[in-house]
């Protein structure tokens, strides 16, 4: 397994969920049992000596890796979720959506300042929503943030956008946005 065959792999739809849009699809890497395992071993491996004791998910495809790479690295597993979803305490975060203002969420006790998270997302566009995500986990003042996405589409300057409010966004791969 090669990461140009996985990237390869990533089924582009045009045109979904709107027109113009090239929707990247990663459900034809996560129901290929090879390239399943290669992306969990290959997160994984990267945060092994970084004490990450939490792994944090964005709803909803962020959901996909984050737990599976959680157990490899004896960390928990914590979600952020959209509006209205977690039942306890929560503290939110509003961030610009293509068609306004969306929120965030994450329970108030999920982290704290002993944890070292692990940030991950699928797919990095624009980066509101990583640097959403990042201030709302700030909030709970844990010791480090790693920030991570599988695909950077390539062409929005979101790694841009984030390494310039201070957050180092690490991509497995980069595909082209109208690729
Ligand atoms: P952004 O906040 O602009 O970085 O958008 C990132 C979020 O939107 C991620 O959760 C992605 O899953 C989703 N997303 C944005 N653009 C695409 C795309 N072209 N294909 C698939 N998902 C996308």
């Amino acid at each position: 397994m090669t990461l140009e065959q996985l990237k390869k792999d990533v089924r582009n739809v045009p045109n979904f969920p709107k027109q113009g849009i090239q929707f990247k699809d990663i459900t034809t890497i996560i129901s290929n049992p090879e390239e399943l395992r290669f992306m969990r071993d290959k997160l994984a491996d990267a945060y092994r000596n970084k004490g990450i004791t939490k792994v944090v998910g964005i709803e909803s495809r962020g959901f996909i890796l984050a737990p599976a790479v959680a157990i490899e690295l004896g960390a928990g597993f914590v979600p952020i979720r959209k509006q209205g979803k977690l039942p306890a305490e929560t503290i939110e975060i509003s961030y610009e959506k293509e068609y306004g203002i969306d929120f965030m969420q994450i329970h108030k006790d999920a982290l704290g300042p002993d944890d070292v998270v692990l940030l991950h997302d699928d797919i990095l566009a624009t980066g509101g929503s990583m640097l959403a995500a990042v201030e709302l986990i700030r909030k709970l003042g844990v010791k480090t943030i790693y920030a991570n996405c599988l695909i950077e589409l390539e062409g929005l300057n979101g790694k841009r956008f984030l390494a310039d409010r201070g957050i180092d966004c690490d991509c497995m791969m980069g595909i082209e946005v109208d690729e």
